[in-house]
């Protein structure tokens, strides 16, 4: 397989992935309690809809369609939102949990168009490199956003008085097993 197939499967993680967060942004966006959050997620969900079509043109230099390859580990890290907007807590300590999901969302962007602009550099593709670079620094810069957005917020969940430990969801057991199967299968390795 050349670099230039296995940058070609790379972007079409990244257009697949792009396209499932302009189905979930609006979702954070209007599940989030602060307005400052939900006002960025609608921000980033332009935004988003802009790195879409970045990466059509990114395709167009390359000659190829940029379907074909549903990207597995955002619709996993669009999961992990999920469970946080089904979260019954309140409003600070609900919206740092989202601040947790939408961190993790932009640095598996981050992540991945890192890793195409370093295999659009190494083929000597400078327009592709311009354009994944103009999406990579509007997610760094969300990023960046999130976190500022999040540390007044967390400041106010930290005042939140504990409560008491409810019982377990059917969904939440079956994560509490399955994170004892990892720990069991790590064992044999971490003696
Ligand atoms: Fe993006
Ligand atoms: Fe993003």
């Amino acid at each position: 397989m050349a670099l230039k197939d296995v940058l070609l499967d790379e972007l079409r993680d990244m257009y697949s992935a792009e396209n499932q967060l302009v189905k979930a942004l609006p979702k954070l966006a209007k599940g989030a309690k602060d307005a400052t959050l939900k006002q960025l997620f609608k921000d980033h969900l332009e935004e988003t809809k802009g790195q879409v079509l970045r990466l059509k043109e990114v395709f167009g230099h390359l000659g190829e369609k940029p379907t074909g390859q549903h990207c597995n580990g955002m619709e996993g890290v669009i999961e992990e939102g999920a469970d946080a907007l089904e979260k019954d807590e309140e409003g600070p300590s609900f919206d740092s949990g989202i601040v947790g999901a939408a961190l993790r969302t932009e640095h598996y962007e981050i992540a991945g168009y890192e890793a195409c602009i370093a295999m659009a550099k190494t083929l000597r593709l400078s327009a592709v490199v311009a354009l994944l670079t103009e999406n990579l620094n509007e997610e760094l810069a969300t990023a960046k956003k999130v976190k500022a957005a999040g540390m007044p917020l967390m400041q106010a969940a930290a005042k939140q008085p504990e409560e008491p430990k409810k019982p377990k969801s059917g969904k939440e057991k079956y994560s509490a097993k399955k994170s004892k199967e990892d720990e069991k299968k790590a064992a044999p390795d971490l003696k």
